[in-house]
């Protein structure tokens, strides 16, 4: 570590600056403020309002530690005829003497009123002179940990600014050409701004240094997958050349012609398996669009070469469904699929395990036990992952870490805005499917208030009568899986209740595998005509005969879990509808999510309006716990910043190889790892 030279930095400190992300020397430069304090100017004690953050400065008339309700060091400081209390809950001998009576000190807080009129609760505080200067600029406020002081934070901060060079890792000409700000100078600003900047424009980040360290954040993102993107090409993966045998055999049973979109998705993948080196293609596709198929061709061009596919899913029911799909397209072809899952008993698992390590079964189809550390694949050439977001990026490594390196196909129905795709996706190859088979009937989507419940009983009747089917999807209840259970069981027994002439099944995450797909299979073949399910049928369920989806306690729902479940109607040729009954009153979020939802029905502009609702953490879900996050810039603001570091990221690739090496030296120096998955 060269974090001690030139200040020696205790092991306690240096453990502290580990767990806010600085390993090295050079990450307290980029160690950048959340905001600014003001300490410019002083308000009379006077002139303080409640719920305003102010600095007095007075002389301490009274200190004394009092014991009940709890032990607390009580102050009070007067200037002119104006007092004010200061309380301290947690506090050090040293503070005590800091504010022994005649002294004069500053302090910053937030003032309310309290029991002996205004008071501040753990100001900031200093002892000075009545002269004492103010500062002339604001003074920064860092994210810190307990234990570690922003006093110590700032010394470290500016050792560092003092004794590393700043050198500008982007060349003159790309900077002039941007008008970009100096580095040094930037980050020298933020973290001494001048007295000429309010505390508003640093904070709301438009200010040219911020534009700055934005930009070269965005660059570092861009060089980095670019980097990885390379490197994977220098990988060996089996290349698979496309006899068109089995996959032609499939195209020929097919009772439907793949749409165009299919077509081109399937020649883009099809060409990626023949290259030896790794495949890692994204194929994006809104909820119908039919991925499973291409899957399915994708499986079989490995196949035919002799080497093994997995097949995943992210829960059982969609793994199952896959599956049962995949059986009824490859038995005939000759191709056996195993099955794999955590609920299946000891010895099948066993049996399955050894079936899939000796090479014996081509085609491996089930959950997250398909990575577990006692699953062995003999030749693996092709992992296929469904809901790709869904999964960890670990579990995907550890998958790929089996053999050697196989190809990978990831399919996801959330689709990923553009300004997304050109981030944190970067690294991926992107197929879209954007078109849906024909024959399909747009879904009408109505909002209900609760109150009007009675109503969309009427319409399940008439809908189950007239030979339909319904899926009614219970309120999502975050907090407790048990009482998602049991609002489950409740609605089941409400609606049986309700249709004592309808065949209701219950579709929950409690269930049995076996369990499941019963009921599953008794929903699929017409048996059940409603279907009362938490959101375990959020993804994969495919009977084209149910025309009616209920959703309750819609509001509860995020954008993309709506957008997947009202996916699950409309399959048919039947017009189908979505009823979106939710509960008054609504918060302004849901009441936006649901305005979205009603108003489009295009997955995109969904997933789009959804970045703008809650931002990229969210929607990138699984795979942000593997990627650098950006912690300055903000890719729904920044869109244009993104644009540019983009073409820059090339142009340096290309022209500047060195400068794109310092600069990723400089931003990534802690990340390597995540860049590798
Ligand atoms: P998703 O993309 O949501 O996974 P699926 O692969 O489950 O969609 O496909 C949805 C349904 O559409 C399935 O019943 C599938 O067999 C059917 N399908 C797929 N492609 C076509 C096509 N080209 N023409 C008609 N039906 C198709
Ligand atoms: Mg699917």
């Amino acid at each position: 570590m060269t974090l001690s030279t030139p200040l020696k930095i205790a092991p306690a400190t240096l453990a502290k600056l580990a767990k806010i992300g600085i390993h090295h020397r050079a990450d307290l430069l980029l160690h950048l403020p959340l905001r600014y304090e003001d300490e410019t100017h002083l308000t009379p004690i006077g002139q303080a309002l409640p719920g305003e953050t102010v600095q007095v400065q007075g002389e301490v008339t009274h200190c004394e530690v009092m014991f009940r309700p709890r032990r607390t060091l009580v102050c009070r400081i007067r200037q002119g005829d104006d007092e004010l209390t200061l309380r301290f809950l947690n506090f050090y001998p040293s503070q005590q003497k800091q504010l022994a009576v005649g002294k004069t000190i500053r302090a910053i807080g937030e003032v309310r009123g309290g029991f002996f009129g205004l008071e501040m609760v753990h100001p900031k505080c200093k002892s000075v002179d009545d002269d004492t200067p103010l500062p002339q600029s604001l003074s920064p406020v860092y994210p810190t940990t307990a234990g570690l002081s922003q006093t110590v934070l700032r010394k470290l901060i500016s050792n560092a600014l003092e004794s590393i060079p700043l050198t500008d890792t982007l060349p003159a000409p790309v900077l002039e050409r941007l008008e970009l700000a100096d580095f040094g100078d930037s980050l020298r600003l933020l973290h001494n701004p001048t007295p000429d900047i309010s505390a508003r424009t640093l904070e709301a980040r438009s200010h040219s240094a911020w534009r700055r360290i934005k930009f070269d954040e965005l660059l570092a993102q861009q060089l980095s997958m670019r980097v990885h993107h390379r490197e994977r090409s220098k990988r060996i993966a089996p290349a698979l050349p496309a006899h068109n045998k089995l996959t032609q055999a499939l195209l020929d049973k097919l009772p439907f012609q793949l749409t165009s979109a299919q077509q081109k998705v399937w020649r883009e993948i099809a060409h990626d398996l023949t290259q030896s080196h790794p495949m890692q293609r994204l194929l994006l596709g809104d909820v119908g669009s039919g991925k499973t198929i291409v899957a399915a061709l994708a499986a079989l061009q490995a196949i035919e070469n002799g080497y093994q596919v997995a097949f995943m899913a992210p829960t059982e029911i969609l793994a199952e469904q896959h599956y049962l799909k995949l059986h009824e397209w490859l038995t005939p072809l000759g191709i056996e699929p195993v099955w794999l899952s955590g609920s299946l008993k000891k010895k099948a698992k066993t049996e399955a395990a050894a079936r899939i390590a000796s090479g014996d079964t081509l085609l491996a189809i089930g959950t997250h036990a398909l990575f577990q550390k006692d699953v062995e694949f003999n030749n693996l050439g092709l992992a296929i992952i469904d809901e790709q977001h869904k999964f960890g990026v670990q579990q995907r490594l550890a998958l790929r870490n089996k053999g050697t390196e196989p190809h990978q196909l990831m399919m996801s129905a959330t689709p990923i805005p553009r300004t997304l795709a050109m981030s944190y996706y970067a690294d991926l190859d992107v197929s879209v499917i954007d078109e849906l088979p024909p024959g399909r009937t747009p879904i009408v989507t109505k909002l209900v208030s609760d109150a009007r419940r009675e109503e969309v009983f009427e319409r399940v009747r008439q809908a189950c009568l007239a030979g339909r089917q319904a899926y009614w999807v219970c309120p999502l209840i975050d907090e407790s899986e048990a009482l998602q259970l049991q609002t489950a069981l409740e609605t089941h027994a409400t609606l049986t209740e309700i249709f004592p002439e309808l065949r209701i099944g219950l579709a929950h995450g409690k269930l049995s595998s076996d369990e499941k797909a019963a009921t599953m299979a008794a929903f699929k073949t017409g048996e059940l005509q409603l279907l009362v399910a938490t959101t375990v049928i959020e993804v994969g369920v495919d009977v084209p005969n149910a025309s009616l989806m209920v959703i309750d306690h819609a509001e509860r729902m995020g954008l993309a879990q709506l957008h997947q479940l009202r996916g699950r109607v409309g399959r048919g040729a039947a017009e189908s509808m979505c009823v979106l009954l939710f509960q008054q009153p609504l918060s302004e979020l849901a009441r936006e999510r649901l305005r979205v939802i009603y108003e489009n029905t295009d997955g995109f502009v969904i997933a789009q309006q959804d970045l703008q609702l809650r931002g990229p953490g969210e929607l990138l879900g699984a795979r942000q716990s593997g990627v650098a996050m950006l912690r300055f810039a903000d890719i729904s603001e920044d869109e244009e910043l993104l644009e540019t570091s983009r073409a820059i990221a090339d142009e340096l690739l290309r022209d500047h190889p060195e400068a794109a090496r310092a600069h990723l030296k400089r931003w990534m120096a802690n990340k390597h790892d995540f860049l590798q998955v």
